[in-house]
């Protein structure tokens, strides 16, 4: 990695990546500008995983990483509505979800600064990965989840010596309270930091070199805040102009019905608009994709229109049809993860024979949750 800064998306302000910061003075959502550099050999020579790929990611070369193994997870063919769709398995990550990649990276740099408190706000999943890589990297933890959490991702988040704080209301007051703690505490926001999105880009990297660096024509990922969205055409894009790969995958974009604010304004008449301020979510049984103001919903936006991507949302019904279906065929997962798969079989309803590789994720494991 060359000289990085921190820059703001909305002004354009620069700050060193060193500064511990979460915004840009102007409230603006930062983003990081450095060259990424990938050496093949280091390459093969290392433990195949994000770690793999160091040089490309945006962390000083004398920091050390912090690691709890994340493996290359596999991509296993699964058959949806006759079509054959490669399953990135996200859910076998070392906290149960692919937010490990993104802390990982972002508790890596925390610690390189020299941050020893963190709060995070999360709907389970992104919480349990902070509580567990702030262990790991002996930092002090404290997570704030909303009412009605998932009492086995709640028990994972407090086993692992974590503060663990249910905050009244939904997940925005969640992450309104963390930000009230933000003087004291540093916000370790998976939502708000850079860092996080530049973890979750090397699934792009994985499915590329496990397709023998080539894209999939079309990835179909899950969205709630949009970072693995955003990490993933990230990287198809820095694959991109290191030469890697001649093209971007189009990117689906999945949202539940009943929280889908980025699928509406997408589909709406003024796709560079702001999120409609009426907007009211329904409850979804896929809680870890019920965002319902997306921090970076323009960068979402742009990043799918870029790919020639689309929105597509899922009914509740539908995601429960799907969840039912995925445990009764071996994929033990979250319903949040179904919600995805839903997609999958919705995008090949609209487009019954699309050409070339259709790749997907499953996001999340099922170990933690109640089946519904
Ligand atoms: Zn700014």
């Amino acid at each position: 990695m060359n000289v990085a800064h921190l820059v703001c998306l909305d002004c354009q302000r620069e700050y060193s990546l060193d500064d511990p910061r979460w915004r840009c003075d102007c409230g603006g959502p930062l983003d990081i500008r450095y060259f990424p550099v990938f050496d093949i050999s280091n390459i093969w020579e290392r433990p195949p995983g994000m770690w793999s790929y160091r040089e490309a990611l945006p962390l000083k070369a004398d920091a050390q990483m912090v690691s709890l193994g994340e493996p290359l997870t596999p991509l296993v063919p699964l058959k949806i509505s006759g079509r054959e769709v490669l399953m990135k398995q996200e859910q076998l990550f070392p906290t149960g979800s692919y937010k490990d990649r993104g802390v990982s990276l972002l508790i890596s740099h925390l610690k390189s600064i020299g941050i020893t408190d963190i709060v995070e706000d999360s709907s389970g999943n992104a919480g349990a990965s902070m509580a567990a890589y702030a262990a790991r990297a002996g930092m002090r933890c404290r997570i704030l989840v909303p009412e009605g959490a998932s009492a086995g991702k709640l028990t994972q988040i407090r086993a692992m010596g974590a503060k663990l704080q249910s905050v009244r209301g939904n997940r925005q007051a969640a992450a309104d309270a963390a930000v009230q703690l933000a003087d004291s505490l540093f916000y370790a926001s998976h939502a708000w930091s850079p860092f996080f999105y530049h973890g979750t880009k090397t699934i792009a990297f994985e499915i590329c070199q496990q397709l023998g660096w080539r894209p999939p024509e079309v990835l179909i990922l899950p969205v709630g805040g949009g970072s693995l969205l955003l990490g993933a055409h990230i990287g198809f894009k820095e694959l991109k102009q290191a030469g890697f790969i001649s093209r971007l995958p189009r990117i689906i974009g999945v949202q539940a019905e009943n929280c889908n604010p980025l699928a509406r304004i997408f589909n709406s008449t003024d796709p560079t608009g702001d999120l409609p301020a009426d907007f009211l979510p329904l409850p979804t049984i896929a809680e870890g994709i019920a965002v319902s103001r997306p921090i970076r919903h323009r960068q979402v936006i742009a990043a799918v229109k870029e790919s020639k991507g689309a929105f597509i949302s899922v009914s509740e019904a539908e995601i429960q049809g799907t969840y039912k279906n995925l445990l009764h065929r071996g994929f033990y997962v979250e319903p949040t993860a179904a919600a995805t798969i839903a997609g999958v079989e919705s995008f090949i309803r609209l487009y019954p024979d699309p050409r070339g590789v259709i790749a997907s994720v499953l996001s999340g494991h099922g170990l933690k949750v109640q089946p519904v």
